[in-house]
């Protein structure tokens, strides 16, 4: 936004007229030589903190020990960071000690890849001592000095490695590639929350398949334990069954698809995404739209597509799990079924599918035959559609009414017998009428067919 970058001139401007050294550094310079939108502006100077708070009365010292201070100006926050060198990564991660230097050469030589390490000045000029324009003209992540070192020292950047590669949709260089592919092991070190926000811009991102492809074959993620449960192989099949993820708009439906990918079981799911660190909601939305799929799994291993009257039990069957699980997560499972590829999807028989077998010909139990027959996504969509009412509260009778039609008293009965009566209303068996539905309760009562 030209207000955020007239106000950043703004501070600039503040720093040079005391007679410091001042640029916009990193991800902003990176952005506007790519021509990409610009959130924040980060500044670099050779100023000492305490000065840059004597200049600017608007501060807060949000990181005074790393020499950071956010400076506010019009309403925008500019984090200011005097020119620092770095030392002594014991654990992988923070630098243990940092000392203030005065060349701005020095301070992007800490920073980790060459598009990320330029900076621009009041008049325009970009400082580029690593080659980054010339990085970013090629479409290349490179690190800045000796990749396995830089890594080593800092293994979060191995993750933001392949996070700029997926959402800059760029290559890795080889030496950077070679680098993490030996320091990979030491990703171990790095919080789960970070672990998790890298991953989350990667799969959330404009090319998510690329992201998780370079994570299959990097063997970064895989750790065979929680909440990382899985191995190489397991991210291989899943970046395979991925390829679609990009065209996915909800945020949900990618998780979802990820962990399907994953051969991630529902009930297993809201435990791992809690591991993840992510709020309620996803966890609720995500794992349901994996009980559609896993309640439409277990109907399809149990009514053999083919079989006489299996596609009507199938029907039901289906209006039971929406119905179980709620609409939006039944949507959800068809939309993510939809960005399968063809052949890994569980119900295929679509418009692609070579024709049917004679009928009846199926065997019972050959999952191919079952697929063949199986019905599509648009038999699951309109089945979907045609459901008059979704749940027990649009029920046309209460549970009250219920009980006192049939003259008896409310117990554990009265909820089955709900259920069943929505499961009739929404599979049309039964128009949601509260007369027709009290006489059917009664007929269900007698137990007759
Ligand atoms: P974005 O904000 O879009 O994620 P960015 O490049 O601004 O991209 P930040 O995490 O905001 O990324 O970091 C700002 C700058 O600080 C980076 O451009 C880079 O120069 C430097 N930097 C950030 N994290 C590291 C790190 N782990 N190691 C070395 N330098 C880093
Ligand atoms: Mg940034």
């Amino acid at each position: 936004p030209s207000g955020m970058v007239a106000a950043g001139n703004l501070v600039l401007a503040g720093l040079l007229e005391q007679g410091h050294e001042a640029y916009f550094v990193g991800g902003c310079v990176r952005d506007e030589l790519l021509g990409r939108p610009v959130h924040d502006m980060d500044l670099t100077t050779s100023a000492r903190p305490e000065e840059v708070m004597g200049i600017f009365p608007r501060c807060v010292p949000t990181g005074l020990a790393h020499g950071t201070i956010t400076v506010l100006q019009d309403g925008w926050s500019f984090e200011v960071t005097t020119y620092r060198t770095e030392s002594g990564y014991a654990d992988h991660r923070r630098p243990e000690h940092v000392l203030f230097v005065s060349d701005v050469k020095e301070d992007l030589r800490r920073r980790d890849f060459t598009i990320n390490a330029m900076c621009r000045g009041l008049d325009g000029i970009v400082v580029d001592p690593y080659g980054g324009q010339e990085d970013s003209e090629r479409r290349l992540i490179r690190c800045v000095g000796d990749a396995e070192a830089r890594f080593e020292e800092d293994a979060l950047r191995m993750l933001r490695c392949v996070r700029f590669a997926s959402v800059l949709d760029f290559s890795i260089a080889k030496n950077t590639w070679r680098g993490l592919l030996r320091q990979r092991d030491k990703l171990a070190h790095i919080a789960v929350e970070r672990v998790r926000a890298e991953l989350e811009r990667i799969v959330l991102g404009p090319h998510p398949q690329r992201g998780l492809g370079l994570l299959a074959r990097s063997g970064l993620l895989p750790r065979g334990k929680a909440p990382f449960p899985w191995t190489g192989s397991d991210m291989a099949a899943a970046a395979a069954l991925t390829a679609g993820i990009g065209d996915l708009q909800d945020a949900h439906l990618r998780w979802a698809l990820l962990l399907h990918a994953l051969k991630q079981p529902a009930s297993e799911s809201g435990e791992l995404l809690r591991a993840w660190t992510f709020p309620g909601a996803t966890r609720s939305a995500v794992a349901g739209v994996l009980r559609v799929r896993d309640a439409w799994d277990a109907a399809l291993a149990e009514v053999p597509p083919g079989s006489p009257g299996g596609t009507e039990a199938l029907r039901r069957r289906w209006i039971a799990a929406v119905l179980a699980c709620g609409q939006s997560a039944a949507e959800g499972w068809l939309t993510l079924l939809a960005a399968l590829p063809q052949a890994a999807s569980p119900c295929p028989a679509g418009v692609a599918q070579p024709p049917a077998p004679a009928l009846g010909a199926p065997e019972a139990g050959a999952p191919a035959a079952q697929r063949l027959n199986a019905p599509d996504i648009a038999a699951l969509r309109s089945w979907t559609a045609e459901m008059p009412l979704h749940t027990l509260a649009e029920l046309a009778v209460t549970g009250h009414e219920l009980a006192r039609a049939l003259q008896k008293r409310p117990g554990p009965w009265l909820g089955e017998r709900l259920q069943q009566l929505l499961l009739a209303a929404a599979a049309g068996d039964v128009p949601n009428d509260t007369q027709l539905l009290l006489q059917e309760a009664k007929r269900m009562d007698r137990n007759e067919p």
